[in-house]
C-alpha cells in the first residue's frame, strides 16, 4: 500500500505548477475585486491645496484673539469663496473670507471660522451675498479647521502598492487618482466540469435514479470567492467520447485550471480519468485527511487539472485545502483563512487521518465551544449550509476528546 502524502507535502507539489499570472488594463469600475498589477503613485498633492473643513470664515487667527460670545471681532468679508473656485485676493489684517467646505484658503488665511461661531447665518442651497462684516465668537489658533495641502498624500508617494486588493475605497482612491485604467494581475479562468450519468441540471426535473448537479454551482462560488472567473461547462456523462470532447471544450476556453468532480475514483464508469491519461497526465495521491478520497492532480494540455470527489462536502473541503491555495497563488494573494481556536463539546473519535469536521460554535467565557452539526456524512451539503466553521482533527488522533483545544476554519463571521 502506498504510503499517505501529508496535506503540506500535496499543497507544496501542487504548487510547483502555478505561477503568477501576467499583468492586463482595465476600465477602472471592472478593476473592482481583482488585485492591483503595479505600484500606482500620486502625481499631485492631496488635497491640492490647503482648503477649509467647515462653512464658514477664512480669517488670519491672531485677528480672533480674545474673541468669544460677549466679545467678537469684527472683520470685514472682502471675498466669498465657493468650492470650486479659486480666491482672487490675499487676505490682509481686519480681513475675513466666506468659505465653503473644501474650497481653498486665500493667501494670507491661516485659519476658519465656522459658521455657528459668527452672527452670520445661511442656509446650505442659498446663495446670499456675504455682508460687509461678520462677528467673530470664537478664538481660533493657527490651522483651526483647515485641511493641509498633502494631507492625504503628497506628489511621488505610492499611494496604492501592488498586489493590492481593489475594494470600494481603493475604486475611489484610483478615481480620485485620474486612474481610468487600471493595472490587475489578469484573473485565473477556471472551467468547472461536473460528471457522471446520475447529474442533472438545475433546470431539469427530478427523474428516478437522478440527483442534481450541486458541485458544479458550490465550485463556482468558491472560485469566484477566491478571484478566479468560473466556467461551468455542460454535465459530461459517463462515455469516453463526452468526457473526451468536453475537456477538448475546456481546453479551447485557454483556462488556467480545469476542475473537474467525480468521475476519478475506480468505479467502473470513471471516465474523466481515462480521457485525462489520454490527454495529459495525472496522479493519484493518497492524502492523509477526510472527507477526500485519493486526490487526482494532474495536467491536461499543459493545463493543471485537480479531480476533486464527488460527494459535495469532500469537494469543498479539497477545493479549500488544495485548489484554494493555488488559485491565490496565481493572484500573489496570501493564503490566509480566518481560524480561531475552539473545544469539543463531546469526545470525538476519529480516524487517525487529519479530518474535517462540520461544527457550531457557541461563546462559553472566554472560550468557543464546538458541536458537530449533526451528521458528518460526506453527501450532506446541509451540514456545510449550517457550519461555523471546520474543526480540523490532527492526523495520529483517534479520540478527540471533549475540553480539548483545535483549531477551526470559519466560514461565517461568527463575532
Ligand atoms: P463519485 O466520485 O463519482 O463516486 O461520486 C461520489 C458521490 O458524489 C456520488 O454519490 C455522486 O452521486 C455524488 N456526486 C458526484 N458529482 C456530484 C455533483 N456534481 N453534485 C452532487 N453530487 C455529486
Ligand atoms: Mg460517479
Amino acid at each position: 500500500m502506498p504510503e499517505l502524502l501529508s496535506v503540506e507535502s500535496a499543497v507544496t507539489r501542487i504548487l510547483e505548477s502555478f505561477r503568477p499570472l501576467p499583468v492586463e488594463h482595465v476600465e477602472l469600475v471592472e478593476s473592482l475585486g481583482r488585485v492591483l498589477g503595479a505600484d500606482v503613485r500620486a502625481s499631485f498633492d492631496a488635497p491640492p491645496f490647503a482648503n477649509s473643513s467647515m462653512d464658514g470664515f477664512a480669517v488670519i487667527a491672531q485677528d480672533t484673539q480674545g474673541a468669544e460670545q460677549q466679545q467678537p471681532a469684527r472683520l470685514r468679508v472682502v471675498a466669498d469663496i465657493p468650492a470650486g473656485t479659486m480666491p482672487t485676493r490675499a487676505l490682509l489684517a481686519g480681513e475675513a473670507a466666506r468659505i465653503m467646505t473644501g474650497a481653498p484658503l486665500p493667501e494670507g488665511a491661516n485659519a476658519v471660522v465656522p459658521v455657528e461661531q459668527t452672527d452670520q447665518n445661511w442656509r446650505s442651497g442659498e446663495n446670499h451675498p456675504p455682508s460687509a462684516y461678520v462677528s467673530i465668537y470664537q478664538t481660533v489658533n493657527p490651522g483651526a479647521y483647515v485641511r493641509p495641502r498633502g494631507e492625504d498624500f503628497f506628489t511621488g508617494d505610492t499611494v496604492l502598492p501592488a498586489l493590492t486588493p481593489i475594494r470600494p475605497q481603493e475604486l475611489g482612491l484610483l478615481a480620485a487618482l485620474g486612474s481610468q485604467r487600471v493595472p490587475v494581475i489578469r484573473q485565473p479562468r477556471v472551467v468547472i466540469l461536473s460528471t457522471g450519468d446520475e447529474l442533472l441540471d438545475v433546470e431539469q426535473p427530478l427523474a428516478p435514479g437522478k440527483i442534481r448537479d450541486a458541485n458544479g454551482y458550490t465550485l463556482y462560488g468558491l472560485v469566484k470567492t477566491y478571484g478566479g472567473l468560473p466556467i461551468r461547462l455542460p454535465i459530461i456523462r459517463d462515455t469516453l467520447a463526452d468526457a473526451r470532447a468536453r475537456f477538448q471544450a475546456a481546453l479551447a476556453l485557454q483556462p488556467d485550471i480545469i476542475l473537474s468532480s467525480a468521475g476519478v475514483s475506480v468505479g467502473a464508469f470513471d471516465v474523466v480519468r481515462a480521457v485525462v491519461e489520454e490527454l495529459g497526465a495525472i496522479n493519484f495521491w493518497r492524502v492523509n485527511l477526510r472527507p477526500g478520497k485519493p486526490l487526482a492532480f494532474g495536467h491536461v494540455g499543459g493545463v493543471p487539472f485537480f479531480g476533486l470527489p464527488g460527494n459535495p462536502v469532500s469537494a469543498m473541503v479539497t477545493f479549500d485545502v488544495f485548489v484554494r491555495p493555488a488559485l491565490l497563488r496565481l493572484t500573489e494573494q496570501p493564503d490566509a483563512v480566518p481560524t480561531i481556536t475552539a473545544v469539543l463539546e463531546e469526545d470525538t473519535p476519529s480516524d487517525g487521518r487529519r479530518s474535517y469536521l462540520r461544527v457550531k460554535l457557541r461563546r462559553d467565557g472566554a472560550k468557543w465551544v464546538a458541536t458537530m452539526t449533526g451528521t458528518q456524512s460526506s453527501g450532506a451539503l446541509t451540514s456545510m449550509v449550517k457550519a461555523d466553521g471546520i474543526i480540523i482533527i490532527p492526523e495520529g488522533v483517534t479520540l478527540a476528546r471533549a475540553g480539548e483545544p483545535f483549531a477551526v476554519r470559519l466560514l461565517r463571521d461568527i463575532h
